[in-house]
């Protein structure tokens, strides 16, 4: 069957201007890893160059005072933010960068110029917060981008789907009272930045629209799919999203040295048909997905290889869903999440 989709990419050597301490693990050559998986699929990927952002954009999520701060570190050589987050000379501008070229993304693909994307991007962003870089994360390239969607794109509601291993703090806290920004997190708990609990679901307005699922150490593929299977699809099904951005961290992979969970290329191809599936039922397929974590290079190309195989398969197709067995990891948490969320999205739990 001929395959008439693309799947574009934003890479570029810029992104690996942001220089990292000797043995830190957000380091350029993660992008290697990335361009390895990338360059198998040949001319079925499109690359777009990057784009960087303008402070009105950046400003609509963070205090003008984290702009500065970073302006001034960089203008000055001063190398690190806080015990794990550092600068290099470039990194403004690289992190301008990031944060432009996930908006840009999303933007096109809104506009139904694209159709899919990823954003291959340095530094990460889901830890930064309005007015404080960390874990390794400048500018919340995320978050921007789903302002921007709704400022520059007309778009009403948008879905963020984290399936980095790590809590995103900084996006949860973005859009915590807000009804139209629905965030939902995989990630291993208890484990940095410590956020991500069960019962932390929004506030006010926002009520409901922070959806936490709180992993063990040891999950792999089946408890992955298994719950977003059970979860993330009625409670996408009912918010009826406009668009989906994924955080795509690849450190729940089995390889990476800074968690303990056991996903493989196969759970990342399952979770990114089921995503696509979802994207197709619910907004005309509009999904992008922007590099956060991962920090093995064979974790980052197995995944990576996963969603980009998945993205251009021409067949959408929802995987089997597993069903987490009695006393399962994945049993319990399916279990606690739908107490907490139950009332407000009825499906939960259900085939
Ligand atoms: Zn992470």
């Amino acid at each position: 069957m001929p395959c008439d989709r693309v799947v574009h990419l934003i890479e570029d050597t810029r992104f690996r201007d942001h220089r990292s301490p000797v043995g830190h693990p957000e380091r350029p050559e993660r992008l290697d890893a990335l361009s390895r998986a990338a360059e198998t699929f040949g001319g079925q990927i499109e690359r777009l160059p990057p784009q960087t952002i303008d402070s009105e954009a950046l400003l609509r999520v963070h205090e003008r005072a984290l702009l500065e701060t970073i302006e001034d570190a960089c203008a000055h050589g001063v190398s690190r933010l806080d015990a794990d987050t550092f600068l290099s000379p470039a990194s403004i501008e690289v992190a301008k960068l990031a944060a432009g070229s996930v908006r840009d993304l999303a933007l096109r693909v809104a506009r139904g110029e694209l159709q899919t994307g990823l954003a291959a991007v340095r530094p990460p962003g889901h830890h930064a917060e309005a007015g404080r870089a960390m874990g390794f994360c400048l500018f919340n390239n995320v978050a921007i981008a789903a302002r921007a969607l709704q400022s520059e794109a007309g778009l009403d509601k948008i879905l963020i789907l984290d399936w980095d291993v790590h809590h995103g703090n900084g996006t949860q806290r973005s859009f915590y009272d807000d009804p139209s920004i629905l965030y939902f997190s995989t990630h291993q708990f208890p484990h940095y930045p410590g956020t991500g609990a069960f019962d932390e679901v929004g506030t006010g307005r926002g009520h409901g629209a922070t959806v936490n699922v709180p992993l063990p150490p040891g999950c792999g593929d089946d408890e992955f799919v298994a719950l977003l299977g059970r979860v993330l699809v009625p409670v996408t099904e009912h918010f009826k999203p406009d668009m989906i951005l994924v955080s795509c961290g690849f450190d729940a992979h089995r390889d990476d040295p800074l968690a303990d969970m056991l996903l493989t290329g196969r759970g990342y191809s399952a979770m990114t048909q089921l995503v696509r599936a979802l994207a197709d039922e619910v907004c005309e397929g509009r999904l992008i997905f922007a590099l956060e974590g991962g920090y093995a290079p064979s974790g980052i190309e197995d995944g990576t290889r996963a969603v980009l195989q998945a993205l251009l398969d021409p067949e959408t197709r929802v995987p089997l869903i597993p069903t987490p067995p009695p006393g399962s990891n994945a049993g319990s948490v399916l279990k606690q999440v739908a107490t907490v969320h139950g009332e407000q999205y009825p499906g939960i739990g259900a085939a």
